[in-house]
């Protein structure tokens, strides 16, 4: 028992994990695999690559699958109307058309809060500077308001005056 091999089956591997091997191919992958950890790597990393393109292959096309599943179903169930199947294919692109304008949408929001983030981060900066120099601008429109106060009293005061006399 060598825990190097000469020989690596690579080209037998993905031909062993699609299960085409041969009964004796098998064991003998096997039985390699199980001293080898390069090609258990290989492997793993096959193993993943399918899975990867399984996924990629699974969201590129799962409208067609649908559609195709769900006529399926109807055309066991009973006699499929072309009405019924117009009906659907309409009503599954009219679902696909506001799933599209959905994500559009939901793009375009998601933007436009990121944008009014932005936005806020130099107004609340600005409105807590405020808050912080409150008392000098409450001191300023109380000063404003008491002198428009005595303007408009005396004012006031000149005109009763000129209207008595
Ligand atoms: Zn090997």
């Amino acid at each position: 028992m060598s825990n190097h091999p000469e020989k690596h089956p690579e080209e037998q591997l993905s031909a062993y994990l699609d299960g085409e091997l041969g009964e004796e191919d098998r064991m003998l992958v096997e039985s390699h695999l199980k001293e080898c950890p390069e090609c258990r790597m290989l492997v793993d990393e096959l193993l993943s690559n399918q899975h990867l393109l399984l996924s990629a292959f699974e969201s590129m096309s799962p409208r067609e699958d649908l559609e195709a599943s769900v006529a399926a179903h109807i055309s066991k169930e009973a006699h499929p109307l072309p009405v019924v199947k117009r009906t659907l294919s309409f009503a599954l692109s009219a679902i696909s058309f506001f799933a599209v304008i959905g994500l559009v949408l939901g793009a375009l929001y998601i933007k436009m809060f990121a944008g009014a983030v932005k936005l806020m981060k130099p107004l609340l900066f600005l409105s807590t500077h405020l808050i912080a120099e409150m008392p000098l601008l409450m001191g300023v429109v109380i000063l404003f308001s008491v002198t428009a106060l005595t303007l408009s009293a005396v004012s006031l005061l000149r005109l009763l005056r000129t209207t008595t006399s």
